[in-house]
């Protein structure tokens, strides 16, 4: 193995870790009517919620993607995902390693992303039955 390639390897074992973004409301659980609380899981959260789990034991990455920030509405949704054993590694923030190789941006970088709002039958599915 040449410098170059044993360098490559290092480098892409860094930063090429697979992620997967996935956002809080409607997605994971269905909103209360009084936020931030947290209303109960439907069975479409579940499968999302189980989705995770398993990416998680696969050993991807997973972020929450949420609009709620501390103080007003994260510490419910850390305290749900705890409660209902969905492992979550970071919330609205990229890991270490992208943050040195990208920069500090805004946006969560996901090799995928679940969310509510998305195009398409994942978005619609959680839009129609969630
Ligand atoms: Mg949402």
């Amino acid at each position: 193995m040449s410098a170059r390639e044993a360098e490559k390897i290092i480098v892409t074992q860094k930063y090429f870790f697979k992620k997967l973004a996935v956002d809080f409301d409607r997605t994971l659980f269905s909103t209360a009517e009084e936020f931030p609380n947290v209303g109960k899981p439907k069975l479409i959260h579940r499968i999302v919620a189980a989705y995770v789990r398993r990416k998680s034991e696969q050993g991807w990455v997973i972020i929450l993607n949420t609009m709620r920030e501390k103080g007003k509405g994260l510490e419910k949704a850390i305290e749900a995902c705890e409660k209902w054993n969905i492992p979550i590694d970071y919330y609205n923030e990229n890991p270490q390693a992208d943050i040195d190789h990208w920069g500090d941006s805004r946006k969560i970088g996901a090799t995928r992303s679940i969310d509510d709002t998305q195009v398409g039958l994942i978005g619609w599915l959680l839009r129609t039955f969630g």
